[in-house]
């Protein structure tokens, strides 16, 4: 039987909010693996590098030229026959590196029943029936916006900037705050959805709002942040905000309307959190949880799906009744949106690897299609052994220079370079780079899937 290691080529798209040129980690990265024909033009914009079966960008195997949904689907085996049968031949997850130049629009993914009405109902627009929880850890430093922020800072907010108050209305602006304070911090279960209730309110009345009263509000706001940033500045009696530095704030949501011009995303920002994570950190989002990425260089992971409610920051198709009905309105500070890694502890370190401070670190969101682990290896010689896993993987070198083994099967692994391992083997990698320890990092991040201990997702719990 054939080693189940395979080199893929994958591809990368074109949308207006990429990185430019060589500047794109997306870009880079593909070329490593690319057609025969494909060179990165200088002035073109390269936003997502796609490694998966997403019928929309399939990734190939190098050697055969046939693609890995093809593959797969010819060897049950490769994802293993219980993960083959449940995704419908499929692989679970969606794997991308993403290089982000410009903000990505204001969206959310749909849960699965919300996907299934919306395929049914404009298949144009909702080309899936699948939800789509998605987890991002940054590769370069990360901006972006996640989640409504605490509540204090929505009241804050809409007291302090005079414009955003005119956007959302006198009335939902006062029966917000009359409804919220003073439980701003209650864990009551009715009381939050009261809280909720009203968050969804005020937002909806913001959403809602007509394309000419953005525009005036948005040149007021704008000259506002450049003439006084102090307007966002909080005082002793209100909370601090996110960025608590006004003129960060300010020089923020200037840089967001040089992007998109009088954009209602301009003052979405000033209900939702501002995350910042540096490389290595990493958040979740649920199904349905408000969000959209700024700047920076990330890998990425989804459930297998392209479903994108969006509204704002894009000249793609908006959807705002669809959105403000079926956001969660969770609302909390940023910490709670981010995912912390734990040691991976079905991963062997050899000596070089155990004594230079290389790690295996586990991002596992509460979901079944995939989990992600980080590794770096510092020192040359060291070396990750993985345990055979009952589902395929994808594994990406985002620096540094090393092999990969499965079997009696060794290839060279570098920066750009991907590689598909199947269901069931062990898979080591090496760090064959030969600079000082400090310099000398390789660098790769493997997505699998592995229902094991997961029966109770597995049956919708
Ligand atoms: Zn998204």
């Amino acid at each position: 039987m054939q080693v189940p290691l395979l080199r893929l080529q994958c591809g990368v798209n074109s949308y207006d909010w990429g990185k430019v040129g060589p500047e794109s980690a997306a870009a880079r990265y593909a070329a490593t693996t690319a057609t025969p024909d494909f060179s990165i033009d200088a002035e073109k914009p390269y936003a997502e590098l796609w490694m998966g079966t997403h019928p929309s960008l399939p990734s190939k195997d190098l050697e055969t030229q046939r693609t890995l949904l093809d593959m797969v689907q010819d060897n049950q085996a490769l994802m293993s026959t219980e993960v083959s049968q449940r995704y419908e031949n499929k692989l679970p997850f969606l794997f991308k590196v993403l290089s982000i130049r410009k903000a990505l629009s204001i969206q959310a993914h749909p849960n699965k029943k919300l996907a299934q009405r919306l395929h049914a109902r404009d298949p144009q627009n909702y080309p899936d029936d699948n939800h789509k929880p998605e987890m991002t850890i940054a590769i370069t430093p990360f901006e972006g916006l996640c989640g409504f922020r605490p509540l204090q800072e929505v009241s804050h907010f809409l007291n302090a900037v005079a414009p955003l108050r005119q956007l959302v209305g006198e009335q939902a602006a006062a029966q917000f705050e009359s409804a919220v304070k003073g439980s701003e911090d209650s864990e009551d279960v009715a009381v939050v959805q009261r809280n909720k209730d009203a968050l969804r309110a005020v937002f909806t009345a913001l959403m809602n709002a007509s394309p000419e009263s953005i525009e005036t509000a948005a040149k007021e706001l704008v000259a506002a942040a450049e003439g006084s940033p102090a307007t966002f500045a909080t005082s002793a009696t209100t909370p601090e905000t996110n960025p608590s530095d006004p003129a960060k704030l300010a020089a923020i949501a200037v840089r967001l309307n040089n992007q998109f011009p009088n954009d209602i995303g301009l003052f979405v920002f000033f209900f939702l959190n501002f995350v910042e994570l540096a490389p290595g950190e990493a958040m979740f989002l649920k199904a349905d949880d408000i969000h959209a990425y700024i700047s920076g260089d990330i890998i990425e992971c989804m459930a297998s799906s392209d479903n994108v409610v969006r509204a704002g920051f894009t000249p793609k198709f908006k959807d705002v009744d669809t959105l403000t009905e079926m956001l969660t309105y969770s609302y909390a500070p940023i910490e709670a949106q981010k995912l912390e890694p734990t040691d991976y502890p079905y991963a062997v370190l050899n000596v070089p690897a155990y004594s230079s401070a290389s790690s295996c670190m586990l991002y596992d969101p509460p979901i079944e299609e995939f989990s992600v682990v980080k590794t770096d290896l510092y020192r040359t010689g060291a070396k990750a052994t993985f345990d055979g896993l009952a589902g395929p993987s994808i594994v990406i070198c985002t620096g540094g220079s090393g092999k990969i083994t499965v079997g009696h099967k060794t290839e060279e692994i570098r920066e750009g370079y991907v590689f598909f391992v199947g269901a069931t083997a062990e898979c080591a990698i090496e760090n064959t780079g030969t600079k000082p320890d400090e310099e000398n990092a390789f660098t790769t991040f493997k997505a699998f899937c592995d229902l094991t201990g997961k029966e109770d997702m597995v049956n919708g719990h």
